[in-house]
């Protein structure tokens, strides 16, 4: 005996009829189907007909539909409009697609997510059909699929609904992120943590600190600077990708400070999962590429991954910004150091720094903490 599943679909502005027993049928196929709905008398109305090539008054009413889905039988009862001159029907303009409404009836009784209840999950987390596909193992194919409204196995609801749930998607992130690019793992990120990204570049300068202190490293926020340390690590440097990028900018400034009481750049840091990363990272990584002093192509590394790799743009030789001897040593010692070290690794260093962990997530670090910066300028 195959399930029936009732379909409670009414035609947009037809009243269900209460206690006829005509509103849906739970017959199988071969049922007496109930006789013409007739209700009040306004619910008529007039139409072309087709048939009679004229405008005709039409009642409404339904017929019965089944569909079988996965070895259930799904009763639909679908609106439609009857002529009162000749029988003749006219499919109800505000009911769907009767596939459409069979899965969703389907997915009802199953208890299986609907394709836009499928498609926020991963928006609600900046994630592309792709990048999405690639946290769940499975293909972009599929996942577009089911957000084109194609039913889904229980195993697949299953995974992708657990990805509603942040500490799950948060720790998905953390096993299976090397998948997804560096861009598109820091703007699920920042989803997770709540963190807006700086968008503007009014923005950024209002996020730094106008008090040049302590806290700030001695030094306001300098754009040339900062562009000009990037582009020397690009140049200078082996692999630079995202990840590795922030962290070697985050040394080089604390290494400065530590050595000299001064940041080279002024820039400011957070704390973030990955490892701290420079406040409005975005916005001006996006400056960089489009004064060209940065190009960022995407690549394949060895263990199979796509990635992005940060090399100096057509202008990078044009930066003005030129570095002392004391600022050259600081930048020479961490290329040597730390510039053969994979992102992973890079992460992990910055992970065990008292500036990362004495910092809560999101929080500024301060460059107080440059005094216990595991790496020193030999004398
Ligand atoms: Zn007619």
């Amino acid at each position: 005996m195959p399930h029936l599943v009732q379909s409670a679909i009414q035609p947009a502005g037809i009243p269900a009829a209460s206690g006829s027993g005509s509103r849906v049928s739970t017959q199988g196929s071969g049922a007496p189907r109930d006789g013409p709905i007739w209700r009040r008398n306004d619910m008529k109305r007039t139409m072309h007909c087709p048939s009679c090539e004229d405008g005709c008054e039409f009642r409404p009413d339904r017929r019965t539909e089944e569909r079988e889905i996965r070895g259930e039988t799904i009763v639909l009862e679908i609106p439609l409009w009857v002529c009162a001159e000749c029988g003749e029907t006219i499919a109800d303009e505000h009911f769907g697609d009767p596939t459409e409404k069979a899965f969703d009836a389907y997915r009802e009784k199953h208890g299986l997510l609907k394709s836009s209840e499928i498609q926020e999950i991963r928006t609600k987390w900046n994630l592309s059909q792709a990048a999405f596909a690639a946290l769940l193992g499975m293909s972009q194919a599929t996942i577009n699929r089911y957000e084109q409204g194609a039913l889904q196995q229980k195993k697949e609801d299953e995974l992708i609904r657990a990805c509603a749930n942040p500490a799950h998607m948060s720790s998905l992130l953390q096993r299976r992120g090397a998948t997804l690019s560096d861009r598109q793992r820091a703007s699920t990120m920042a989803a997770l943590e709540g963190v807006r990204p700086v968008l503007s570049w009014s923005a950024l300068v209002d996020a730094m600190p106008s008090e040049v202190s302590r806290r700030s490293g001695f030094r306001a926020f300098d754009y040339n600077r900062y562009a000009a340390v990037v582009t020397w690590l690009c140049s200078n440097v082996a692999l630079v990708t995202q990840t590795k990028l922030y962290k070697l900018l985050f040394y080089t400034d604390y290494l400065c400070f530590k050595t000299h009481t001064r940041s080279l750049t002024g820039a400011l840091y957070r704390h973030m999962p990955y490892g701290p990363v420079p406040v409005g990272f975005g916005t001006l990584r996006a400056q960089l590429e489009e004064d060209d002093y940065i190009s960022v192509d995407e690549a394949m590394f060895q263990n199979g991954n796509f990635g992005e790799v940060f090399r100096p743009g057509p202008k990078a030789t044009e930066v003005e910004a030129a570095f002392e001897a004391t600022e050259l040593r600081v930048l020479r010692y961490v290329r040597d150091t730390l510039g053969g070290l994979t992102p992973t690794d890079i992460s992990d260093r910055s992970h065990q720094e008292a500036a990362w962990k004495d910092t809560p997530p999101k929080e500024v670090i301060s460059y107080e903490k440059a005094a216990e910066l595991s790496l020193s300028i030999p004398d």
